[in-house]
């Protein structure tokens, strides 16, 4: 097919993911080709550097040889089985990687398909505990303002993020939602540097209060990423730890965009020093090769549904292509790469070049800061530096700044007025600076 018969063709049939079709009248999706590294070449020829990792899944570049190997070795023996009453090596060993290096005592595996599906099991594994250990009356899930959990009904329910949710709110389940970290606007005049997450207050608040009906906290450690690349103070994760011991509530962390070293540890969690009760992942899991997500969790949660099938307290939740061997197989590879390339140890020298960059963007009028964590990094811009006043979303600069980038040969897609970057880790310096360059170009554009 020709790239004009595709994207015809794809105008006629097919409803791309939050995207508001109408934009394809005047900017019609890119048919992508090939990837090659850090790289998407389009069918005609154009290249973009992958700056947000094709939506933050991929993890160690496209077309990666190593992942490639492993995901053909596996299909010659076999794609897919069922996963009750059966086992593969790929999904046993990938638990065991993910278990070792996993903080604190999480040492049992659930295999899910994508990111939502983990936060489901999650949910749903937290509530069920309370139900069979004699706690029925905690059933209620505590998140943070500009929270992203996923967009099924249930993650939806958990997040914050108005744009995703609002029209929903008739049919979510209740729960109850504080005011997370806002560190750029940050309403007691502190840094997330120096402080001592003073935001958390009013979670100590509704958890010393409501405890009774909580089962659990889900929040997203160090970076809430679709609120906007919105870093927050490790001390917020360790008065989090604290708080949910002391009332008995779970910590569920949902790190299915910030694991895998994007935040410059294997989990974001090590940059507080402690260990949640459940853990999802997706994402990176599988360099962004597959769909594939697990919740982790700890022997004592385990123990709760452990018992003679008549009690009828097993997790009665599955999906049909729960721990499917060719994703599993790819995501070992990608643990194994994270060791043997000593990827983690690698990320120094961009982190370093994203710092370098800051004064530059914080020099513009309309950049109201650039934040960092690991190789996750964000600009936002702002219409008045003094008073941090935002652009009106409707403006939709971010949107245009995105298109700018395409022309200039970078995949940039901003999240409201916030340009970021989350490139795969396995960018190399010259691409990364390519990329900086860029956004800087977009910026000078779209911010006056
Ligand atoms: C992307 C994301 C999800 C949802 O994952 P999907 O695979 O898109 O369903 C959940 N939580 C966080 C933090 C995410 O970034």
């Amino acid at each position: 097919m020709n790239t004009e018969d595709i994207v015809r063709l794809d105008r006629k049939h097919v409803w791309h993911p939050c995207t508001q079709e109408k934009d394809h009248e005047t900017s019609p999706p890119i048919p992508i080709e090939r990837g090659e590294g850090s790289w998407l070449i389009a069918s005609d020829g154009r290249r973009f550097i992958d700056a947000v990792s094709s939506w933050w899944v991929n993890l160690l570049g496209h077309n990666n040889p190593r992942l490639n190997r492993a995901l053909a070795e596996q299909a010659g023996r076999v794609a897919h089985h069922i996963f009750a009453g059966f086992t593969h090596e790929p999904a046993v060993e990938l638990a065991r990687r993910l278990c070792e290096k996993a903080p604190g005592d999480l040492s049992k595996v659930f295999f899910a398909d994508n990111g939502s599906a983990a936060v489901e099991a999650a949910l749903k594994m937290s509530f069920q505990y309370w139900q069979q250990i004699g706690r029925p009356q905690k059933t209620r899930f505590v998140s943070i303002t500009e929270a992203y959990h996923g967009e099924t009904l249930g993650a939806l329910a958990v997040s914050g993020c108005d744009l995703y949710r609002n029209i929903y709110q008739p049919i979510l389940m209740q729960g109850f939602q504080v005011q997370g970290p806002d560190c750029f606007r940050c309403p007691y005049g502190l840094e997330r540097e120096s402080c001592a997450a003073e935001c958390f207050e009013a979670m100590e608040k509704l958890v010393s209060e409501r405890h009774a009906e909580i089962a659990g906290v889900i929040i997203e450690p160090m970076i809430q990423g679709a609120g906007g690349m919105r870093i927050y103070s490790p001390v917020y994760l360790q008065r989090l730890r604290a708080l949910c011991d002391r009332y008995e509530v779970h910590y569920i962390a949902d790190e299915i965009a910030v694991g895998f070293g994007r935040t410059g540890r294997f989990f974001a969690n090590e940059h507080a020093g402690v260990a949640p009760d459940l853990l999802c992942l997706s994402k990176g899991i599988t360099g962004g090769y597959l769909p594939l997500s697990v919740a982790l969790t700890t022997e004592k949660i385990y123990r709760a549904f452990y018992h003679d099938y008549q009690e009828l307290k097993a997790f009665f939740h599955s999906h049909s292509y729960t721990g499917n061997p060719l994703a599993c197989a790819v995501a070992v590879e990608v643990m194994k790469i994270m060791d043997e390339e000593n990827i983690l140890e690698s990320l120094q020298p961009k982190m370093d070049l994203l710092d370098a960059s800051r004064e530059r963007f914080e020099s513009h009028s309309h950049v109201g800061e650039m934040r960092r964590c690991g190789m996750v990094a964000a600009i936002e811009m702002v219409k008045e530096k003094e008073g941090k006043i935002p652009y009106p979303w409707q403006e939709r600069r971010g949107y245009a700044a995105f298109k700018l980038a395409l022309d200039k040969g970078a995949l940039l897609r901003p999240l409201g007025n916030t340009l970021y970057f989350m490139p795969p880790l396995t960018i190399s310096e010259d691409e990364l600076q390519q990329v900086i360059d860029v956004a800087w170009d977009c910026i000078v554009e779209v911010a006056c």
